[in-house]
């Protein structure tokens, strides 16, 4: 009798422990991880605490522009986002492809565990130059949202040579209209050319299909997201802040930027641990 109320009583201390370990545990990851080491091999915070249930889990998806040693907002230095690369994988998240985001939103496809889309608008030469050989470093695929007038023509973006090599090792190209002009000033007979032309143009380099599109400056509204699905696209994604999930608009998915701040990276971890609060908050950034 008396060992077994030892016994209970050692299974309470057990059960007090792993709660405040599950408790305390952002703080405590966050801390070591700000203290230079992300080698760190405790369970920290995954996607997976982002599952909301009925509407599913909420997907990441990442948004970078440049990555270049630029002073600009706009710039995640190849240094940062090596690091944040890492930290991807070694926390157990897999890079997805928009279609095996579009499948699993539709119900046709399963997705692995802690899933991230990373992507890229614009297509700036230094996503060939500097992403894409850090992502093949830790065996992760991103998707480049280009501006189908920029490439080829203009100093400082991709060419359609170097997508066509992303693509061969399992990146994906797709639109970013063919002037980047901010959307909701077009017309209707301007906004179909900006959307048709520049998937007709980048279906003819790449030779494939291109199926989903990013709307410059994250600018939209319900009838320009019809107009892209007139337009023959699967799915947009806006820079509405927040993860996707089965009740997003298909038309205009949620994405998490992530610039260059006075402290890159620590911003990078809170982004993608606290976006579900952010949302449930219903607290959103631009
Ligand atoms: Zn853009």
């Amino acid at each position: 009798m008396k060992r077994s109320w030892r016994l209970l009583g050692l299974v309470l201390v057990a059960v007090v422990c792993l709660a405040a370990v599950v408790l305390l545990r952002p703080t405590v990851g966050h801390e070591a991880e700000m203290a230079g080491s992300i080698d760190d091999t405790q369970a920290t915070s995954t996607a997976q605490e982002t599952d909301t249930g009925e509407d599913g889990p909420q997907i990441l998806v990442l948004n970078y522009h440049k990555v270049s040693d630029e002073f600009l907002s706009l710039a995640v230095a190849p240094a940062d986002f090596d690091w944040q690369m890492r930290y991807l994988k070694e926390h157990g998240y897999h890079a997805i492809t928009p279609d095996e985001l579009y499948d699993a939103l539709e119900g046709t496809g399963q997705l692995p565990d802690n899933p991230v889309l990373i992507t890229f608008d614009d297509g700036y030469q230094d996503n060939y130059d500097n992403a894409y050989p850090i992502l093949r470093k830790y065996g992760l695929k991103g998707t480049v949202f280009v501006v189908t007038s920029f490439l080829g023509t203009r100093k400082g973006y991709l060419t359609w040579d170097e997508c066509r090599e992303m693509e061969k090792n399992g990146m994906t190209v797709a639109s970013h209209t063919v002037d980047h002009k901010s959307m909701t000033d077009l017309t209707n007979d301007q906004l179909r050319a900006e959307l048709v032309e520049s998937k007709k143009k980048a279906e003819a380099e790449l030779g494939h299909e291109v199926k989903y599109m990013a709307y410059p400056t994250g600018a939209y509204n319900l009838h320009i997201a019809q107009l892209v699905r007139e337009a023959g696209y699967k799915a947009a994604f806006t820079i509405k802040y927040g993860g996707v999930s089965r009740k997003s608009n298909i038309y205009a998915l949620e994405r998490v930027p992530i610039f260059h701040t006075e402290k890159t990276n620590r911003d990078f971890i809170e982004r993608i641990h606290y976006t579900p609060q952010f949302e449930s908050f219903g607290w959103t950034k631009h």
